[in-house]
């Protein structure tokens, strides 16, 4: 077994020490704005990149003009994401224009790929900073490097290692993502993951630890325990069912209130991870489960290895141990060897699964994976007609699963006001769902029961009970 790659503390060290030069170097009230595009994992690395930021002397602004600094956090699992972040980075060349002093930055998986980055090196001239999911950690020598000599600076080398110690700007109030582990050693046929963020690798349980009690005492009460498949936590240290003994641990954190974790891959998902979630009162009864294909042979072409078959006994199996589980699920539609046929078992599957809610994609041709050489089956129009069939489907499922939440009290972690209906306050119960009520902003960030009293598809409705 090869140890996990590391980063080592004096290259840290290292970081630490020029974010304090740049501190003393900076001008006052410097702004910094990083934009997040994609996935959870996502975000939480945008917060190591504010943390830095800030240690820097930034201060974080959501506006683009005030900002000395504008990085872009980027998502490659798409192609739509991709051509928002072109687009993005085209509207900033007249800002440099206006303020040639601004920094441009683009990171993430975007130009992990190396065809990404020269085309960003070709075509969007007025980015100073262009730098992969590899190179996180050592931004703020890029940066550095980049104020300095006022040249464009590239890092895109290396291999995705675990960096501890570096700090972080939490900013989601009570909830908080906390990574656990990096990378996809899965090779689905279709993503660019594995590509763009390395081998798995796993943090170690203290590490995990005491962030999250570090969180807690900062006030969070709830976390989501973050990997591209949590499942296979810690088998890169050759151990087994890890993550289910580290879900134990964490729910003995005092404090802390909720737990939840995404994704599970249905092949590496355990009865003892089942039993866990069943047994430790913290753990939300809610699975993201991600399903891509009811169909075999797509799901074979996918490299998912597993069935539908599997997935719905996994399915009842939770729900043997949670009546109450609210499921979720990612469907890729169109994948090249699918046909209505294939996709008339994705519905076969999702009417028996009934998940409370999909994530549904059409499928996207990703430069380097094996699915983008094959021949797609199905036309564009027929992609797109499939697709809305899905919705159709299952938005009846989620409508009437909503509707059973009617006259029940639920518990709701406050988020603030709701960003559709500014008169009344967002929160989650414990299956995730959004749910909206009367009531006073200092509710904010706590626990408090709501008795739901009218249901629709995507959100609830309550009045406060206590
Ligand atoms: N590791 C997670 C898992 O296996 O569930 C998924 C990570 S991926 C960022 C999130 C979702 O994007 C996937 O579950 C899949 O449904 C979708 N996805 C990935 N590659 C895609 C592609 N090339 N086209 C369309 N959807 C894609
Ligand atoms: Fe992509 Fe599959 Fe890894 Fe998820 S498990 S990140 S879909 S390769």
């Amino acid at each position: 077994m090869k140890p996990t790659p590391t980063v080592e503390k004096a290259e840290i060290e290292a970081q630490i020490a020029v974010m304090r030069q740049i501190k003393l170097n900076n001008k006052e009230g410097a702004k910094a704005l990083v934009e997040t595009y994609g996935c959870q994992q996502n975000v939480n690395d945008s917060e190591r990149l504010k943390g830095m930021l800030a240690e820097m002397g930034y201060t974080m602004t959501e506006s683009r003009d005030e900002a000395d600094i504008i990085l872009m956090n980027t998502c490659a699992v798409r192609d739509n994401a991709e051509q928002r972040v072109f687009g993005n980075l085209g509207a900033l060349k007249h800002l440099k224009e206006k303020k040639p002093e601004l920094i441009i930055g683009i990171c993430g998986c975007m130009p992990q790929q190396a065809a990404v980055a020269e085309r960003i090196k070709a075509k969007y001239r007025h980015v100073d900073l262009i730098f992969g999911t590899h190179a996180l950690y050592r931004f703020p020598s890029l940066l550095a490097e980049a104020i300095e000599h006022r040249s464009r600076i590239v890092d895109i080398d290396g291999e995705g290692r675990i960096a501890e110690g570096l700090p972080t700007l939490h900013d989601g109030g009570a909830k908080a993502f906390v990574s656990i582990m990096y990378g996809c050693n899965n090779f689905c046929s279709y993503c660019v993951v594995p590509y763009v963020r390395g081998r798995e690798r796993s943090r170690s349980a203290d590490d995990v630890l005491t962030e999250i009690r570090s969180l807690v005492d900062s006030g969070v009460k709830e976390v989501m325990l973050l990997g591209q498949n949590v499942n296979s936590y810690g088998n890169d240290r050759g151990e087994t069912d890890a993550f289910a003994r580290l879900l134990r641990q964490v729910n003995e954190i005092d404090g802390l209130e909720r737990i939840r974790f995404m994704s599970s891959h249905p092949k590496d998902i355990s009865d003892e991870l089942i039993k866990t979630m069943a047994e430790c009162p913290k753990i939300c009864h809610q699975l993201h489960l991600p399903l891509q294909s009811g169909s075999d042979r797509v799901l074979k072409d996918m490299n998912r290895r597993y069935t539908s078959g599997r997935y719905l006994e996994i399915v009842e199996r939770a729900r043997e141990l949670m009546p109450d589980l609210s499921l979720t699920t990612d469907i890729i539609v169109g994948f090249p060897s699918e046909e209505r046929s294939d996709f008339e078992a994705t519905l076969d599957v999702l009417r028996k699964a009934r998940c409370d809610s999909i994530f549904s994609f059409i499928f996207s041709p990703r430069e380097g994976t094996p699915a983008a050489k094959m021949e797609s089956r199905a036309t564009d129009e027929e992609k797109s007609a499939w697709f809305q069939e899905m919705l159709d489907v299952q938005n009846a499922i989620s409508a009437e699963l909503n509707a059973a939440y009617e006259g029940k009290i639920q518990e709701i972690l406050v988020e603030g006001p709701s960003k559709h209906e500014p008169d009344m306050l967002m929160g989650r119960n414990y299956a995730n769902k959004i749910v909206n009520f009367k009531g006073d902003n200092s509710l904010k960030d706590k626990l408090i029961k709501v008795k739901i009293t009218k249901t629709q598809t995507w959100v609830l409705y309550g009045e406060l009970v206590e």
